[in-house]
């Protein structure tokens, strides 16, 4: 029996993503689940939001072929990825164990070890190359305003995340979207935040509706 029928795996310019949740501990006013429930036609908002780790190998499996002409995956979707820790552990296991040529990249929001209560960082460098972190702002203020957190003192967490992951050698880069209408934002201050914890930095332009 087939585990899941929704969409775990997807490819955008036929490069392979996992999409593991719905849920976010944030509400980021630039978040595409504002707006659509799909990324250039994949649907990606799942209907029942309890997947397991063996319904997205299974997808994998079946796209075989497609996933292993790339040199990268990444765990990015609807909502956070790591609220499903254990699962994202499991996958990227059988990913290192059958695809061992391809790299791992996890796109998170920076709140797991909060939700979790615990550093779950050198659980990901066992299989995890990459991870971008959204630092979305300089300072706490802005960072509220701009993701509404539902976690306690969510800048810090972030920070002391992006730390955790440079700590254990992940190749770990804080991610901004810059030139958010309304939502003014020191890019070069978020620069220096990032490359103060060991990270490397990226700003992206907002797009409106789209990726
Ligand atoms: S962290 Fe990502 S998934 Fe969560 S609300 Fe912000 S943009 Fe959306």
């Amino acid at each position: 029996m087939v585990e899941s029928s929704e969409k775990l795996l997807y490819f955008l310019d036929d490069k392979p993503y996992i999409n593991m949740t719905n849920a976010c501990t944030n509400a980021c006013v630039f978040c595409l689940r504002n707006q659509k429930d799909d990324v250039q036609g994949a649907k990606l908002w799942l209907d029942k939001d309890n997947i397991t780790a063996k319904a997205v190998i299974e997808q994998i499996e079946e796209n075989k072929e497609k996933v292993s002409k790339n040199d990268e995956i990444v765990f990015c979707g609807y909502g956070e990825p790591l609220i499903k820790i254990n699962e994202v552990l499991e996958v990227s296991k059988y990913l290192k164990e059958n695809f061992p040529n391809i790299k791992i990249r996890i796109n998170t929001n920076g709140h797991a070890n909060a939700i979790h209560k615990r550093n779950v960082a050198p659980e990901l460098a066992l299989y995890v190359d990459s991870i971008s972190v959204s630092l979305n702002a300089e300072n706490e203020e802005n960072y509220n305003k701009l993701s509404n957190p539902k976690i306690d003192n969510a800048y810090e967490e972030v920070k002391r995340f992006i730390r955790a992951c440079v700590e254990e050698k992940i190749k770990t880069t804080a991610t901004v979207v810059s030139n958010i209408p309304n939502y003014p934002l020191d890019v070069e201050r978020c620069e220096v935040v990032a490359k103060s914890l060991g990270a490397k930095f990226r700003a992206r332009d907002f797009i409106p509706n789209g990726y």
